[in-house]
């Protein structure tokens, strides 16, 4: 598994520095995701009361990651981590029916943001594997996806625990973002 990554993430990230934010609700499955790829050593950080960072560092590529949800207060903290970032990760939990509006908020917020007008964004619609899982069109529905207007997106169903889809949805992002170059 870890090969396949690694050749992704050179393919793109020879030339440039870059930063990828891989975020969701919490439970998304996103700690699961960082680990499946093997990139490196995980690096759990707490820059202030709450506020859980993941990082991982792969050549010239940052990966970071976090929860979103609830947390409006330091909101304002996560601005730090937006500058130089070109691609968003946007886990969801494709069978918690209950938190899908909740998962829609954060995401449009977070797009809405003005560091982020370029970003390309994937979301993962993780745990395909159970029996609630909602597919892709009702997913990309009820994450309102068709409203971003003249942003670059994509929903790839996946795995986490089986590792499943992992690598078509970061190939995907890998391609849009080696296009940007
Ligand atoms: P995070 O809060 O987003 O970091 O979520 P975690 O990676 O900690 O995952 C939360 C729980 O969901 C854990 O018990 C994982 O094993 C489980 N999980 C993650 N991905 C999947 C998946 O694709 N399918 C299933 N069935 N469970 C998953
Ligand atoms: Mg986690």
């Amino acid at each position: 598994m870890g090969v396949f990554f690694s050749h992704i993430f050179s393919r793109l990230f020879e030339k440039k520095e870059m930063r990828l934010l891989m975020v969701g609700l919490d439970a998304a499955g996103k700690t699961t995701i960082l680990y499946k790829l093997k990139l490196g050593e995980v690096v759990s950080s707490i820059p202030t009361i709450g506020f859980n960072v993941e990082t991982v560092e792969y050549k010239n590529i940052s990966f970071t990651v976090w929860d979103v949800g609830g947390q409006s207060v330091i909101r304002g903290l996560w601005r730090h981590y937006y500058q130089n970032t070109k691609g968003l990760i946007f886990v969801v939990d494709s069978s918690d029916h209950d938190r899908i509006e909740m998962a829609a908020e954060e995401l449009n917020m977070m797009m809405a943001e003005d560091e982020m007008r370029d970003v390309v964004l994937l979301v993962l619609a993780n745990k395909q594997d159970l029996p609630k899982a909602m597919a892709v069109h009702e997913l990309t529905e009820r994450l309102g996806l068709h409203a971003l207007r003249g942003r670059q997106w994509f929903v790839q169903p996946t795995c986490a625990v089986q590792g499943s889809g992992l690598y078509e949805g970061l190939d995907w992002l890998s391609d849009q973002l080696s296009k940007q170059q």
